[in-house]
Formats: structure tokens, sequence, C-alpha cells
């Protein structure tokens, strides 16, 4: 058993301990209170967090760990073999977790490499984050994630990140498809994306009816859905028929926030990946992006605010590995939420125990509490006070998941 002692505890749901103890015994967070209502049992190793930060595992909502950042995804994947990709799956997984994600949901893997990951970490045979992974996401046939170089577009069959359907059946059997293969949820693209260099703007992809058939077919299976959405209308299409996330939504409107508050629907708006397009210039993107971009972020912050005033699920997504973010840098768009009105406190919620709901794994981590996973942080500093923090990594003394250290930096410190 461990006992962490001395402590300010964040418990990822909004509650705070300015002098806490935390046990852990194995696995396990057996008892969390404040310092003197808490009984350590003799041989319980202490260790003296000296008002410190104790907090849940940070977790990351929209990642894509078979790529690493880059303006060109599409590019990085024909560079390298599928072995490679799966061995670089997996390192980007180890970054992740030092970092002080302990948790991803992995939305759109080109070649199951997160999937093998993930297996090879659930099976204890290697260490890593606990991963939720999409398999091959789901789009249209020249739909947004079969884009991206000039062949693609002009050979629309060329593929892309996952599996190119069109009809209802096809939705079907693709969905399926991922199921057999181990998906633990569903990533659907029903519109383009910001950037889609021929389009200008974003455009709405599946049919109603296909996206009917989509979050049916994924009801049936007994899995949640993500769906990359920009337009209010396709937003309203997902969100009538059930799914678990909007995923970006750049140009929703106040009608999409009507629906998302009356089914629970989450918003993951995964917003760092925006401000960086609109400062794209650095990374060598093209001027519609950024002007694009720019204009559509005027729109995010305005339902964003809106969002937090009528008690929306917000999720926490960076689109890491996607488009110029890096694996590790989710505590970024908690940053940027905060500068949009979510105070310290809810962002972390929202990174820990309100993802936790929205990955369907709240019973089993996302909070510090007795009887979930020891998936915690040490953190020196505040992040109440500047949530800033959560990115110096050098702040970040200890990670851990299901009670093993992925990072230690603090034993040397006391
Ligand atoms: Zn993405």
């Amino acid at each position: 058993m461990k006992a962490f002692t001395h402590a300010r505890v964040i418990d990822g749901r909004g509650g705070f301990i300015p002098d806490g103890t935390v046990v852990v015994d194995g696995s396990t967070i057996v008892n969390v209170g404040a310092a003197s209502g808490v009984e350590i049992l003799e041989g319980t190793e202490i260790i003296d967090c000296g008002g410190r930060t104790l907090m849940p595992g940070l977790m990351d909502a929209h990642t894509h760990l078979e790529t690493t950042a880059s303006n060109n995804v599409i590019n990085e994947v024909a560079q390298y073999n599928l072995p490679t990709r799966t061995m670089r799956s997996y390192w980007n997984a180890l970054e992740t977790i030092r970092a002080g994600i302990t948790t991803v949901r992995d939305v759109a893997d080109i070649g199951d490499c997160v999937i093998a990951v993930r297996n090879v970490i659930n099976q204890k045979l290697l260490p890593g984050p606990r991963i939720i992974a999409s398999g091959k996401a789901i789009n249209q046939t020249g739909g947004h994630a079969s884009m991206s170089t000039e062949y693609q577009w002009s050979r629309p069959d060329a593929g892309g990140s996952g599996h190119c359907v069109d009809g209802e059946a096809e939705c079907r059997r693709a969905i399926r498809t991922e199921v057999a293969a181990g998906a633990d949820l569903i990533k659907i693209y029903v519109t383009s994306g910001l950037y889609d260099p021929f389009l200008g703007k974003p455009r709405d992809e599946f049919s109603q009816k296909e996206i009917e058939a989509l979050c049916e077919e994924a009801a049936n299976s007994g899995k949640k859905v993500a769906a990359h959405c920009h337009t209010a209308k396709s937003a309203k299409y997902c969100i009538e028929n059930g799914v678990a996330s909007i995923e970006h939504g750049m140009m929703i409107n106040e009608e999409t926030l009507e629906l998302m508050k009356a089914h629970g629907t989450f918003w993951v708006p995964t917003t760092i990946v925006y401000q960086m397009m609109a400062d794209g210039a650095k990374y060598g993107l093209g001027s519609s992006t950024i002007e694009n971009s720019r204009k559509a972020l005027v729109n995010q912050e305005k339902m964003f605010r809106k969002a937090l005033d009528m008690g929306i699920k917000i999720g926490i997504g960076t689109d890491c590995g996607g488009v110029l973010i890096n694996h590790g840098e989710t505590a970024r768009e908690l940053e940027c939420l905060n500068r949009w009105g979510m105070t310290a406190m809810d962002c972390i919620r929202a990174a820990t125990s309100a993802n936790a709901e929205l990955l369907g794994i709240d019973s089993i981590t996302g909070s510090v509490e007795a009887g979930k996973e020891a998936d915690i942080l040490i953190v020196d500093g505040d992040p109440l006070e500047d949530i800033r923090i959560l990115q110096n990594q050098e702040k970040i003394l200890v990670v851990m998941r299901g009670g093993e250290y992925y990072k230690d930096t603090f034993s040397g410190l006391c």
C-alpha cells in the first residue's frame, strides 16, 4: 500500500481537498479524504507530497496515435509500412502517458496499428496508456478522410483513413467489419474538414439515411459513435440518431446546442488545432486554410461560450497526430478553453471525469475516488491558479496508471 499525504487533491469531479491523503492498494485507490480522516495502516509506504497537487490522469478524447503531427498526414502514412507505423504508434502512446495523459480515445487508425497497440497493452505485454480505439474510420467516397493529396482527390477510390463507403448497405458492412476487427467505438466523418483544399468551405457528406444506418448499426453492436462534423445540418442528423459526440463542430449553431442539451451529446471542440491552423503560415499551410480557420473560430468561440452557459457536456480532445499538434500536448486544449471562459476546475473535470463518461469508462477511472483505478498525477504547483502548468513537463512529477509509475521525478525531491 502507498499513501500520498499532504496533497492538494483535485478529484476530477469538481471537488478539492486542501490537505488530503490518498491511499493506493495495488492498482486501486482505496481511500481519499482530509488528512485527519484517513487511517494509514502500518507498513504503508508514505509519499509526502509536501503541498503539491494530486489529480486524476488527463484523458484525450481525440487522438490519432498512428501518425505524428504534420501538415500532411497522408504523406506520412505513405512513407512507412504497417509494422513501422505500429511501432511508431506505440512510441506515440508512450510519449502520451509520460506527459500525464493516462487514457486516450483514438479516433481513426488507418492500418489497425492502434488496435494492435491497444491489444498488447491490454494483454499487459507492454506498458502504456489505456486506449479506447475506433480502428478504421468510416467515410464516403471522396470524403474528408480520403483526401489530402491532389492525387487522392483525382482518384477518390485511393482510400484514406478507413472505409470508403456509399449507401446504407455499405455503411452497415463497414461498421460490422470494424466491430469484428475489435473497435471499441465507431468514428464517422459526416462532413469535410475545414482545410480540404478543393472545397473552400465545409460541406455535408454522408446523407441523412446513411447517418441513420451508421448510428443504428453501431447501436446494435453496443458501440458509441464519434462524429467528425462541422456543419449544423449534419450535426442535427448525428445528434438525433444518438452519436456520443460531435467532434470539432466549427460551424454549428444554437439549434445544435439545443439538440446536444436535449440528447446529452458531448461536444469535443478540439479548438487547439484550429487555433494553430489560424496561425498556419508558420506551418506551411495555405492562405485559404488560414482564412477558413480564423472565420470559423469566431463562430466556435461564440458557440462555446453559449454551450458553457447551457451546461452542454464538453469533452477534451486535441486531434494530436492528425494536424500540427503533437502527442502529449493535451493540456494545450485546456488553456484554450480556459481562455474562452471555462474555469480551470471545469477544464480539469472535462479532461478527466467528463471524458471518462464520454468514453464509457467512468466506473473505472477519471476521478480520485475510492474504488477507481490509481490513474494519478502529482503536479508541482497549482493548475487551478494557472492551467498552463499542466503543459510544463518539469512540473508533472509523477504519472501513475493503475498503480504503476510511468514517470517519477518526485522521489528525488523529498
Ligand atoms: Zn481527428
